[in-house]
């Protein structure tokens, strides 16, 4: 057992106030004890102690959008819109080289730089998910993977009963990691059939997993869908039956107010991915109101080909900021609850909040340190919630704990890890790069 003493606990659990002189006690995977240091020390002498001076400790941030193979696509189609970007960009160069490769190497990228910026977590949805699954694994993240489904055939599958078949294959292979869980994935309105999405909330239902899908990200989605089906995206959903408290909506920046009314009745997450909305100028997600009216509101960075950094610290703090511009009202997105967005409410969105986003007794011991030192950025500290939300950074990380391991000591991987995300950097440089610009 270890008792892990930091300066400052932000545990989330229930005050706002960060705590001094706690402790906190890992056993194996997960946390045992929340409490005073001194008592922690006298009921368990034989733990070893980590001091942690300077540092705040608090639960690992959770990034409730992502498509981790896609760093391999960084700066590979940028200053497109929605759709330019996908038909004439992305999925020609998915066509040519998304195989289980691509998908390794690229998630062990995302996953490295998301894990060295305090992500712990990560909600994926792409091609090959076993090979996420994989470099999650071998990186030392948590991952939510996604049966994924598109209508059309790609290099994973000749279409969603393939898509499905194998993913849930992966499903098993998987079963015994305690770090991997899995979603629903259904693309999007745009790319998925009805009869799919009815099998896939029937799926989710079945075997108790969160639906992620991109939903309202343009304008022209809505109405071409009204054109289509007659119906708003989000009415056609919610008539198929997955409207419901496991649906996480991925974007929303098109919903209108009595959809984010029934999202609010009926429990469900909208995922807010700011800087990629912007970037693909698709617009500003209605935050303000929606948390107003009660929807639950977390943050994605989507990939690394539409944002394109995976830093979830920026991310909440451009929601938050947006949030506050969009609606006219400095009050919208308090600084508390932009660091609930990356914690608490991330895990209820993932339906894990009874053991992921607190540092509490019972909940896996996912954590991060960030360092209180002597840069100029970090002083002074009138209120330590306000510093994190609004100036907190990804190089003020420290160390990182997934399931009660250390997995970034002292800002680096560990072990073999670090060797793996170092090959993978220079055969992204060497290998990838070309694979790309060949078929540019
Ligand atoms: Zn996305």
């Amino acid at each position: 057992m270890q008792l892990i003493c930091p300066q400052w606990l932000l545990s989330m659990a229930d005050s706002e106030a960060p705590l001094e002189n706690q402790a906190v006690l890992i056993d194996q995977e997960r946390i045992k004890a929340v409490g005073p240091r001194s008592e922690l020390e006298h009921l368990y002498p034989n733990a070893k102690i980590m001091e942690l001076p300077n540092q705040v400790l608090m639960p690992g941030l959770i990034n409730t959008h992502t498509h981790a193979a896609m760093n391999l696509l960084r700066g590979a189609a940028d200053d497109l819109a929605l759709h330019d970007w996908l038909q004439n960009r992305i999925w020609p160069l998915e066509g040519a080289l998304a195989d289980d490769e691509f998908v390794f190497d690229g998630s062990v990228l995302a996953a490295s730089e998301m894990l060295k910026g305090g992500i712990t977590t990560f909600n994926d949805m792409y091609f090959f998910p076993e090979q996420t699954v994989r470099a999650a694994l071998a990186v030392g993240s948590r991952v939510f993977a996604g049966i994924i489904a598109i209508e059309f055939p790609t290099r994973y599958g000749n279409g969603p009963d393939d898509y499905i078949k194998k993913s849930l294959a992966a499903r098993d292979e998987f079963a015994g990691e305690s770090t991997v869980h899995w979603t629903v994935a259904p693309h999007a309105p745009y790319t998925v059939s009805d009869d799919t999405f009815k099998r896939l909330g029937l799926l989710a239902e079945e075997l108790d997993l969160q639906i992620h899908c991109h939903l309202h990200e343009t304008a022209s989605e809505v109405t071409d869908g009204i054109s289509r089906d007659g119906l708003r995206p989000f009415q056609r959903l919610d008539k198929l039956g997955l409207i419901n408290e496991r649906f996480l909506a991925v974007h929303g920046v098109h919903l209108n107010t009595s959809e984010l009314e029934i999202m609010a009745q009926k429990g469900c997450t909208l995922v807010h991915c700011p800087s990629s909305n912007l970037k693909l100028a698709s617009g500003f997600a209605p935050t303000a109101q929606a948390l107003d009216l009660g929807v639950r509101v977390t943050v994605g960075t989507d990939g690394a080909a539409s944002n394109n950094k995976l830093d979830l610290w920026d991310e909440a703090r451009l929601g938050s900021l947006l949030s506050k511009g969009y609606a006219g009202n400095a009050t919208a997105w308090p600084a508390w609850k932009v660091l609930k967005s990356m914690t608490v409410d991330a895990a209820a969105a993932l339906g894990k909040d009874h053991e992921l986003g607190m540092v509490k007794s019972g909940y896996f011991a996912d954590m991060i340190s960030i360092e209180i030192n002597d840069k100029a950025h970090q002083w002074p500290i009138n209120n330590l919630v306000s510093k994190l939300a609004y100036s907190g950074h990804s190089r003020d990380i420290v160390n990182v704990w997934v399931a009660g391991k250390l997995v970034v000591d002292t800002q680096q991987l560990v072990g073999k890890a670090a060797d793996l995300e170092a090959q993978t950097i220079r055969k992204a440089h060497r290998v990838w790069q070309t694979r790309i610009e060949q078929v540019s």
